[in-house]
């Protein structure tokens, strides 16, 4: 292993040598203030215009190359801010101390226990590069660098029709080399509430089982949405539901699954009363099912695992036949995937359920739909309605942010597609990511934008074993290069 020096002899010098300076300014949302200053230092160096906004957004203006001053103005952005994550054992200040980025020998760039911060310092680098080699043709450029993406789109959020004076638009905040990102998904938030008929459990007669469910591999609820993996609260009410249908009349008593909205759960439990005659054979089918759904799920959890304990104390509450009825039934909130891109392979539409508790003798879920196109947010939001209605559940809350609606007939795409191929002799790949980017907001702002995300492969973002894949470095940076020049 080399150390952080070294990052900036990689090519291209004047990426890396900037990724470097940015490596040594503390930059997690929320905290921007000096790497902001840093890049406005960057601008008043190179003879630059630039400007900080009350929110902290930089913008720096290029005027065009000569010869290219009637070719359209564009917009180069990419977010100042990291998202801090350290190995637990580490001593690491993220407001005060240094990243230190190391070349391992495989051909990435990572950091020392920490995240590396590629997300999105490497853009912000490639922008800087751009800016400052006067030797380029590329007509007049703004860039503009946003704070807190990571939390809120904050920075974003704060921008008005005025900064999106351009018609044409790169954001570098892409994680493959190559894909070309023209759309990214919206979302409507759900919070669901089921108000059961609540019964005492009788004394005798009756027993209790519990299961759990643990080790699944959860993940985003967005880009992970299409690898088939277990949702810890979906699965238990599906095993149950299994047996329900196989005729054991259970009482679900206690149910917890998921914390957060936005990531699949990966474990749950849940207890739940029957006929104390019926509990062993009950039992036995519950494993029968749990074997097949090991077996069905063994390459996307591996690791999951079930545990079915016969309780020797019974619960005192559960809820009545019927409302577990409708309770189960409500596992089809956790809708998936319900549409996808012309590929078969990227989600369109979907939805994930975040959270399924019983809590205060209240059922409560938290939803978040995700779709790319008004056809889609209409088709998943009317199913989820449909399935509440049906099963004598409450929308309490309902909130949308905004989709990027892509635009399969880009220009900007196609030019982009031609430079690449002519770069590296590949073909790039069309994609509508199943998340929020930035991008959707600048639409919105003004829908004449014709706006594309890209970037160098990096791998592992938000987490310590982010790294950045040093020769991607490089074709993006020659990839924009030549997109400049085509304008
Ligand atoms: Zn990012």
């Amino acid at each position: 292993m080399q150390t952080s020096s070294s990052i900036e002899n990689l090519s291209p010098k004047a990426v890396w040598s900037y990724f470097s300076r940015i490596c040594r300014i503390p930059h997690v949302s929320g905290h921007e203030k000096d790497i902001g200053e840093y890049l406005m230092s960057v601008a008043a160096n190179l003879g630059l215009e630039a400007e900080m906004s009350d929110s902290g957004n930089v913008f720096i203006t290029k005027p065009a190359s000569a010869g290219m001053e009637n070719s359209p103005s564009v917009l180069l952005q990419s977010h100042m801010d990291m998202v801090g994550v350290k190995e637990t054992e580490l001593h690491f200040n993220f407001q005060k101390d240094a990243i230190r980025p190391v070349i391992s020998d495989d051909g990435f760039v990572t950091a020392e226990g920490t995240t590396l911060g590629a997300d999105n310092g490497i853009g912000v680098a490639i922008i800087l590069a751009i800016l400052s080699d006067d030797t380029l043709r590329h007509p007049k450029i703004k860039a503009l660098f946003t704070v807190s993406e990571e939390t809120s789109m904050g920075g974003a959020n704060t921008l008005t029709e005025d900064d999106m004076d351009c018609n044409l638009a790169i954001n570098i905040d892409s994680e493959d080399i190559g894909e070309i990102c023209i759309g990214c998904a919206g979302g409507t938030a759900y919070n669901i509430s089921y108000t059961p008929d609540i019964r005492e459990v009788p004394e005798s007669g009756f027993g209790a089982v519990e299961i759990r469910m643990s080790n699944g591999r959860g993940g985003h609820s967005g880009i992970d949405i299409n690898k088939n993996r277990l949702n810890g609260g979906g699965t238990l009410l599906y095993l149950l539901s299994a047996l329900k249908e196989e005729g054991f009349n259970v009482c679900v008593s206690k149910f917890s699954s998921g914390h957060v909205r936005n990531s699949i759960p990966s474990c749950a439990s849940a207890t739940l009363c029957l006929q104390e005659h019926l509990i062993n054979k009950f039992i036995n089918s519950l494993q029968d099912i749990i074997n097949r759904v090991q077996t069905k799920f063994s390459e996307s959890d591996p690791d999951v695992s079930f545990e079915i304990t016969r309780l020797d104390t019974l619960p005192a509450v559960m809820m009545t036949e019927e409302s577990t009825a409708d309770f189960l039934n409500l596992k089809s909130l956790n809708t998936k995937i319900i549409e996808y891109l012309d590929d078969g392979v990227t989600p369109l539409t979907s939805c994930s359920m975040g959270v399924a508790r019983l809590e205060n003798n209240i059922c409560r879920f938290e939803l978040l739909a995700r779709y790319a196109t008004d056809d889609g947010k209409a088709k998943i939001e009317k199913k989820i309605e449909d399935i509440a209605d049906a099963c004598h559940a409450r929308i309490d809350h309902k909130e949308s942010y905004i989709f990027w609606k892509p635009d399969f007939n880009s220009t900007l795409m196609k030019l982009a597609s031609d430079e690449y191929e002519k770069l590296t002799g590949k073909k790039t790949v069309t994609t509508v990511i199943h998340a929020g980017l930035e991008c959707g907001l600048f639409k919105a702002l003004n829908p004449k934008l014709d706006i594309i995300s890209i970037g160098p492969d990096i791998y592992g973002a938000h987490s310590t074993s982010e790294r950045v894949r040093i020769s991607s470095v490089e074709t993006c940076y020659k990839w924009i290069v030549s997109i400049l020049e085509k304008l």
